[in-house]
């Protein structure tokens, strides 16, 4: 992943403690004020590497098989739908070139882009629980979110994505 927007805060009340978050596609790093500008570089470059290796450790079990998808999707289906998206398939699929994941409610098929294996796990809970909704609702009208967002890490993921997308140059801006 490239590096994501880097914002630094600097605080006259911090001492010593750096600490860093997402927000958005942003990462916020706060700075003691009286830090020199080599130590900033240090900070920055050190936070975001730790922030990376701390989201890594929280990828999604998920991630290891189409079977361990579709165990995780059943386990979202029941605490945001009340059960009542039930799909028969869903797999890992190659990269789509528009798209993070799909489905056809027909069929009661979701399939995952294999961009989406190294993100952290709430984000890949979030485009599960989008595309069963799908299941039951069509199209991106108030319906569908007003479902969806009893996930509620939504916005945060939304924005999340749109962050992975343009860092990486893949030119995913539709929801699907
Ligand atoms: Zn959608």
């Amino acid at each position: 992943m490239a590096d994501p927007q880097v914002e630094v805060r600097r605080s006259r009340r911090r001492r010593r403690t750096v600490t860093a978050y997402r927000e958005g596609d942003t990462v916020i790093v706060l700075l003691p004020a009286q830090m020199t500008r080599a130590e900033e570089e240090h900070w920055v470059a050190e936070m975001l590497a730790r922030l990376q290796r701390s989201e890594t450790r929280r990828r999604s079990p998920a991630r290891t098989s189409d079977e361990a998808l579709l165990t995780r999707c059943a386990e979202l289906s029941a605490r945001h739908l009340g059960n009542r998206a039930t799909p028969k398939s869903v797999r890992w699929v190659p990269p789509m070139r528009t798209r993070w994941a799909s489905c056809t409610p027909a069929d009661g098929t979701i399939r995952v882009s294999e961009r989406l294996r190294e993100v952290p796990s709430w984000v890949l809970d979030y485009v599960l629980v989008h595309e069963l909704t799908h299941l039951l609702v069509p199209g991106h009208g108030p319906n569908f979110w007003k479902l969806v967002r009893d996930y509620p890490r939504t916005d945060r993921a939304v924005g999340y994505l749109e962050g992975l997308s343009a860092a990486a140059g893949w030119g995913i801006t539709e929801e699907d």
